[in-house]
């Protein structure tokens, strides 16, 4: 009986080391935490290493074809990179298989000048991105000589049409609203064999997307959500106008009414440098407490 026991122990343990994952390599805005001329919260972190949140990154891992993505190529991707091979033991191939990218906020794709010439030298590295993405990417220096020179491979791919990474795993781009000077502004969707994932870093408020946010979370297990300021006046001397991102107060008022179960599919990510969620114990508890859920760096889903 006992023998029995344990055998199924370690088939269980197995067949959950061998389900895909997803890690959550970095959580703040695009210019990092701390940030660059921030003299209150950040100073502690510009101290503390332990501290310090790279920019906002997932990478797609699949233990048993061995295979991983990276969604994002932040400015912070090198050592993103080195950070998801500790994590997963130096198991798998140094680069990733591709790279899926939201938009051109500097937060989101300067990364890919580490596999340009001057440093890694990639070889054909899949990035896949919506249509003027892409095409911003071809034809900007110096990306496009990324391009040219077969560094990355541009992988056509259209708003709501479902990328098949293999037998198990899809992951489907949508166009969402947001400040798009370069390139139009994608979410994903990602599919695995267990577990349906959404991953919207950008957007401006919720309300000026087609779709409802709450009806596309209960579709999911976990959806990760642009939490980049928590209220409005959290920028002294800058409209916020300016630059609209749903406030998490906003987003928890729309999901009050939503079961326990929905809330906690909530996990908040991309936090600007202002949000009290990087620094203060008490928000981040008040934020649990009301049932929903803070990305951070490191975790697994
Ligand atoms: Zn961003
Ligand atoms: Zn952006």
């Amino acid at each position: 009986m006992r023998l029995i026991l344990s055998l199924g122990l370690i088939v269980l343990f197995w067949h959950l080391k061998a389900q895909t994952q997803i890690l959550v390599l970095g959580t703040a805005q695009d210019a990092g935490f701390p940030h660059i001329g921030c003299k209150n919260e950040c100073q502690l972190a510009f101290k503390d290493p332990s501290l310090k949140r790279y920019v906002v990154s997932l990478a797609l891992v699949d233990p048993k074809n061995k295979k991983w993505w990276l969604f994002e190529a932040t400015p912070d991707m090198d050592d993103q990179i080195q950070y998801f091979h500790e994590l997963t033991n130096w198991e798998y191939e140094y680069l990733p298989e591709g790279i899926f990218l939201t938009h051109a906020h500097i937060g989101h794709y300067v990364g890919l000048m580490s596999l340009g010439r001057e440093a890694i030298n990639a070889s054909n590295i899949k990035v896949y991105a919506l249509p003027r993405m892409r095409e911003y990417l071809k034809t900007n220096g110096p990306w496009s000589q990324l391009v040219t020179l077969n560094n990355i491979d541009l992988v056509d791919c259209q708003a709501d049409q479902k990328i098949q990474l293999n037998n198990s795993i899809t992951v489907t781009p949508f166009a969402v609203p947001h400040r798009d000077e370069y390139s139009e502004t994608a979410g994903f969707k990602i599919q695995t064999e267990v577990n349906g994932y959404l991953f919207i870093p950008d957007i401006n408020k919720w309300e000026l997307w087609e779709r409802s946010i709450v009806e596309e979370v209960k579709k999911v297990d976990y959806a990760f959500l642009d939490a980049s300021f928590y209220e409005d006046g959290e920028i002294p001397n800058r409209s916020m106008e300016d630059i609209p991102h749903p406030f998490v107060v906003e987003t928890m008022n729309l999901f009050a009414n939503e079961s326990k179960d929905v809330k906690s599919k909530v996990h908040l990510i991309h936090f600007n440098h202002t949000n009290p969620i990087l620094f203060d114990r008490k928000k981040r508890q008040e934020v649990l407490d009301k049932g929903f859920n803070l990305a951070d760096q490191g975790n697994k889903y």
